[in-house]
């Protein structure tokens, strides 16, 4: 079914009876020639892609809990394309302009917003940084504009700017970037990937793989063994624990992210802000509600939780930047799984065992990289070879000494 003004205009003239399930919930085949575990964006993005440009249909998304139930629904909702190094900068461009174009794509409403990102900055060296990276954001077509102090105050004039642990002196503003409704990019490309024939199997979780001879050949899961040609993980937060039932271990690592939403008010945030001196972005949503994250919590986890010490931290900044913020009370807040990666960087690649395929690693950025990951992940799963965007993000480049570490910080998950 076809989503459009006149769809709603017909259905509302005859009493709301002719909309059907976004998607189907069908009983799991035996055999599928391509498994994908793990239901978030990066999974159902990967199917759909399989589909429609692959035109690759007998495929089945296996989701332990229900479509949108982890990261995916969980994260700020923030998409750009601001980096430097020449393995990201172009991936995530390319991702940018796929969101840009999706909502049509895809028939569903997903909010994509471009309502602008500013990036603070607070010494010279950050607008040393920010020139390096507004040049290669230029050079890969993503657009961006060096503000000095001035220029932020035009846009943000409520922020503190002298009396600050880290007065602002400038920052880097992309105009194309913003927000997008994160859970309905989940049900976009379900709702998409199923009408082209691929079976979403919700509350199934993998619990082993079959592998025989240096092959795998399917999955266990809490439903039944279910065989494939391929099997494509792409779990996030949980990499480390499913790519352990098949015997590796990952250069990752799991850290619990957590998010915030004041109560609703009047519109006061025009765009999207990062405090990189402090590490709080923050944007405000439609309903009216300032979303909010900072770091991640400082101990490794699997709990979909945080805790208070993160809270305290995030709030103060918000008002360190924001002093009219002062009286905004917390309404909510949760956690995410984070897949943090030694160098702050994704992978894309096949296994050293025949079949099996790996996604993962996003570390708290993987929300913007979905169109993209799923695109270049169908392309290696339909082709056997890289996509020419993901090239870089191979499970051996720590072994080969080409990290593709964005900020120049080491193995220090916490600090990407
Ligand atoms: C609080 C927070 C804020 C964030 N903010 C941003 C942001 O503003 N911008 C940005 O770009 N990124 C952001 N991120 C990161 C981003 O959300 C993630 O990197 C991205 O969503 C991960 O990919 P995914 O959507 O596929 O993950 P998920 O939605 O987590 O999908 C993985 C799925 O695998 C399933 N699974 C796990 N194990 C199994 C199993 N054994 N069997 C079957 N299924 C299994 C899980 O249930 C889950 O549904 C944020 C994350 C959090 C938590």
């Amino acid at each position: 079914m076809r989503y459009s003004a006149l769809k709603i205009l017909t259905q509302a003239l005859t009493g709301n009876k002719g909309w059907k399930p976004a998607w189907r919930e069908p009983e799991p085949k035996a055999h599928y020639d391509i498994i994908i575990i793990g239901g978030g964006g990066h999974g159902l993005a990967t199917a759909y892609y399989l589909a429609k440009n692959h035109g690759l249909t007998n495929i089945a998304v296996i989701e332990k809990g229900w479509i949108g139930s982890g990261n995916v629904g969980r994260n700020t909702t923030i998409i750009r394309s601001n980096y430097i190094q020449p393995g990201n900068e172009p991936f995530y461009e390319f991702s940018l302009k796929l969101w840009e174009g999706l909502e049509q794509d895809f028939n569903f409403n997903a909010m994509v917003s471009q309502r602008g990102l500013l990036m603070l900055a607070h010494s010279d060296s950050d607008i040393d940084r920010f020139s390096r990276m507004g040049n290669a954001m230029h050079l890969a077509g993503a657009g961006a504009q060096l503000l000095d102090k001035k220029g932020v105050e035009k846009i943000y004039p409520f922020l503190d700017f002298e009396n600050a642990r880290f007065p602002i002196q400038g920052g880097l503003l992309q105009k194309r970037a913003g927000t997008v409704r994160h859970d309905a990019v989940a049900w976009g490309y379900a709702r998409g990937a199923d009408a082209r024939g691929v079976d979403i199997i919700q509350n199934c979780e993998v619990t082993g793989f079959q592998i025989k001879n240096g092959k795998c050949l399917g999955v266990e899961t809490t439903r039944g063994n279910i065989n494939a040609n391929k099997i494509a993980v792409c779990v996030a937060g949980s990499s480390s624990r499913v790519m352990a039932m098949a015997d590796m271990r990952l250069p990752i690592e799991s850290h619990v992210l957590q998010a915030f939403v004041s109560e609703g008010l009047k519109p006061v945030l025009p765009g999207v802000i990062t405090f990189g001196a402090g590490h709080l972005y923050i944007s405000q949503s439609d309903k009216g509600g300032l979303v909010f994250g900072g770091d991640i919590d400082g101990y490794n986890s699997y709990a979909q939780r945080g805790n208070l010490p993160v809270v305290e931290d995030c709030c103060e900044e918000a008002m360190a930047l924001m002093p009219i913020l002062g009286r905004a009370r917390l309404l909510r807040s949760w956690g995410g799984l984070m897949d943090m990666s030694m160098d702050g960087s994704p992978f894309i690649d096949k296994t050293h065992i025949d079949g099996l395929y790996f996604n993962g690693g996003w570390c708290y950025g993987g929300f913007k990289a979905t169109p993209a990951s799923g695109w270049c992940y169908a392309h290696l799963l339909a082709s056997d070879k890289s996509h020419t965007l993901a090239n870089e993000f191979r499970l051996d480049r720590f072994k080969r000494g080409v990290l593709i570490d964005e900020k120049g910080q080491g193995a220090q998950p916490n600090l990407h």
